[in-house]
């Protein structure tokens, strides 16, 4: 086989409870995608050296030939970098929590990425992620930046209208996640056997067509499973470990999702704008998934971490290889060495929806080479995806204009524009509260 050059990564987020898995899954890759220099870059010293401290000890243990760093210092960072592996949450969970409760004291769903939450969420972010843009272009002019920072529909289209010309690629699990529970469903061992359509936008798509390597078709079983269970595995008769209750909820939503359109099996995100009251009054006002996460993951994650740290080994860690973020490895992979890996991206939709937005960010099947994606062409979309679409590309492009002009007026339209938020009034009280909670974060707005 051919030599493959070794790559230099900086995870910016270094901080994050997925960096560990993510550590233990670029090893666990290490022959597709061998890796020279590791850095781990953050801007909360403390909370970066909880997870920096234990993935030493990692390395040192498993890997000791890779130059290891962890630093808040970008220069450091991102000097002499291929990838820039992003997943940033600006604000923390500190601001998460606010995203989700503040919409819930008007009776509206607070969410990481749909509705206001999504667009707070986004008007901190965007400048968080440029930042990180400006810093690879700086220090490694050549790198590439594979982004999975949130919300990805928003800061996507914020680079695409700020910075256009940079080599940034964002991407989400979602899909990926779905599709591995559709294997599961179909008995495959692998998503990889599984050769899918679909279009959106981020967290707002739906597939059209799935079939094996052989060219049956698979959506009729998938159909058949989805109407009754949506994408919950409570269906295989088996009793899979499942996760956290609020994703079961989600998973087993989609069946109600599906009803609407049965040509298609949509993205799980939907059911917060078609079924907006019914998230709502589901949610816990005192306990919302931010608060779900930090009882739970952060806790066991963070645990691990100062225990490997204190053992001065992590022989024994319970802390899992996060398989399914392998596909940061894939689409590393594909730039690093022309694999022309199919997978799907945000990109600028230019064309490949013809009868959409040319400069709306889109998520669709694309061609991923050394030279970046190549967008596969979708062809017409009928009109009940369209017209969402269009509403929902009104929302995210809103945002980045009223992020970029400080403007009141076109955050209120924003608001007001989101399908799940009722009406302008409760729009204006929600973002009047939402401006108080985000000073340090959001630009002053007039
Ligand atoms: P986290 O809070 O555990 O970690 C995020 C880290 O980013 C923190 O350590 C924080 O200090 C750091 N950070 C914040 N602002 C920064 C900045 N401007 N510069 C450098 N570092 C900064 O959050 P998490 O739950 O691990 O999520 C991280 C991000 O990844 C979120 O945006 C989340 O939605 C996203 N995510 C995306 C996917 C996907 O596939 N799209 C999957 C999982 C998580």
């Amino acid at each position: 086989s051919k030599e493959l050059k070794p790559q230099s990564i900086v995870i910016a987020g270094g901080g994050s409870t997925f960096t560990p898995e993510i550590i233990l899954m670029l090893l666990d890759n290490a022959e597709t995608l061998p890796i020279r220099t590791l850095k781990l870059y953050d801007n909360d010293p403390e909370r970066q050296k909880i997870v920096a401290d234990a993935v030493e000890i990692i390395l040192s243990e498993r890997a000791p030939h890779i130059e290891y760093l962890a630093t808040t210092d970008p220069k450091e960072a991102f000097t002499d970098i291929d990838f820039v592996m992003a997943h940033i949450r600006v604000g923390k969970y500190a601001m998460r929590e606010q995203d989700e409760k503040i919409p819930l004291k008007y009776g509206v769903i607070g969410q990481e990425t749909c509705g206001p939450g999504g667009i707070a969420y986004g008007m901190r972010s965007i400048g968080g992620v440029l930042e990180l843009v400006d810093y690879m272009e700086r220090y490694s002019p050549d790198a590439w930046m594979l982004n999975y920072s949130n919300p990805a529909a928003i800061v996507a289209e914020a680079t695409r209208k700020l910075r256009p010309n940079s080599k940034i690629l964002n991407i989400c699990d979602m899909p990926i996640g779905l599709e591995s529970r559709m294997a599961k469903v179909l008995g495959l061992e692998s998503r990889k056997e599984m050769d899918v359509r679909y279009y959106g936008l981020n967290h707002f798509g739906w597939w059209t067509d799935i079939h094996d390597k052989n060219g049956n078709d698979l959506m009729p079983k998938l159909k058949e499973y989805i109407s009754k269970h949506g994408f919950s595995l409570e269906g295989l008769g088996k009793d899979p470990k499942e996760n956290d209750p609020s994703w079961m909820d989600t998973y087993r939503k989609a069946k109600d999702v599906y009803q609407l359109d049965p040509y298609t099996l949509p993205n799980t995100y939907l059911k917060y704008y078609f079924f907006p009251d019914e998230a709502a009054e589901h949610s816990d006002p005192n306990f919302t998934r931010a608060n779900e996460v930090m009882a739970g993951r952060e806790k066991r994650v963070f645990g691990e971490c100062m225990r490997i740290t204190e053992m001065k080994t992590a022989k024994d860690t319970k802390l899992e290889v996060g398989a399914h973020a392998s596909y940061i490895v894939d689409l590393a992979r594909a730039i690093a060495y022309n694999s022309h890996e199919r997978m799907l991206l945000i990109v600028p939709n230019n064309g490949s929806i013809v009868n959409f937005d040319p400069t709306a960010m889109v998520e669709i099947p694309c061609i991923v080479g050394s030279n970046g994606p190549e967008p596969l062409t979708q062809g017409e979309i009928p009109r009940f995806q369209k017209g969402l679409m269009e509403q929902q590309v009104a929302v995210e492009k809103l945002v980045v204009e009223a992020w970029v002009e400080k403007s009141y007026q076109k955050l209120w339209q924003a608001f007001a524009t989101s399908k799940i938020i009722p009406n302008a009034k409760v729009a204006k009280d929600i973002l009047d509260n939402m401006i108080e909670a985000n000073k340090d974060f959001w630009p002053e707005l007039h």
